[in-house]
């Protein structure tokens, strides 16, 4: 199992150089959670609501918990760079 964008995916790992390659049935498994969180779409322009800017969030994100009414908190990096969780 290794680490691909927070997600625990299989994959075949060289025991010499750590190096990470997908078979076909893995790179499905991988194409079909980047697909179902919209990581093939992932720049949004900021929009206007009243007096306040906003970024829509993909609604198949709900189900990670980012859905209307929750708490997120965020960490600034740099001016470009700023961290987003919820809680
Ligand atoms: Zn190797």
């Amino acid at each position: 199992m290794v680490d691909f964008e927070g997600f625990e995916v299989e994959a075949m790992v060289c025991q010499g150089c750590n190096d990470e390659t997908f078979t076909v049935q893995q790179s499905k498994k991988l194409f079909h959670l980047m697909n179902k969180y919209k990581l093939f779409e992932r720049r949004r322009k900021i929009i206007k609501i009243g007096s306040s800017f906003a970024i829509t969030i993909p609604r198949a994100l709900e189900e990670t918990g980012w859905k209307p009414g929750a708490i997120v908190s965020w960490t600034r990096i740099n001016n470009k760079t700023w961290k987003i969780e919820v809680e």
